[in-house]
């Protein structure tokens, strides 16, 4: 069976920007835990930034925080310490929150912090993705689902 990487506040950890969590209610989600496949992970968190934090986009090639911060370098390690983890468990699937700056899948805020969102994706998803490691938001699971299916009768 194969193992999910999850977005750590998407399993109700508050560790958001804002401290909180964005826990997601599904069954297939609890059945997924109760199989011990889910595998936590907030790549802000692991790139060594603090909670509560700033909110931060990114603009460019940068990520900078509403105060004017260059987190771009503790987003890359997050990025880097997500795809090494897949690797090392070899995880070859991933259900990320969708919009953020590093999990963002299809869509992220465009570097104003004026809560404009455009195409694109967060740092660690982009780099999973690279990676061959297939990428869906919170608002995909049934997609994930029939991947997981396939993958899973191989
Ligand atoms: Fe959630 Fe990802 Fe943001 Fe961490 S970095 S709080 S896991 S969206």
């Amino acid at each position: 069976m194969h193992k999910i990487l999850v977005s750590s506040c998407l399993l109700g950890q508050p560790v958001r920007y804002d401290g909180q969590s964005k826990g997601l209610t599904s069954d297939i989600l609890t059945r997924w835990l109760q199989e011990k496949r889910v595998v936590a992970f907030c790549p802000e968190v692991a790139g060594g930034l603090s909670t509560p934090r700033s909110p931060a986009e990114i603009n460019v090639a940068k990520v900078i925080t509403s105060t004017g911060e260059d987190v771009t370098i503790e987003f890359q390690l997050g990025a880097e310490k997500a795809l090494a983890l897949c690797k090392a468990q070899q995880i070859k699937f991933a259900l990320l929150k969708e919009s953020s700056p590093s999990c963002g899948r299809n869509n992220i805020y465009d570097g104003s912090h004026n809560g404009v969102k455009v195409p694109g994706m967060g740092l660690t998803a982009e780099q999973l993705v690279k990676a061959g490691v297939q990428v869906f938001s919170e608002e995909q699971l049934p997609e994930l689902v029939s991947a997981l299916a396939i993958a899973d009768n191989n």
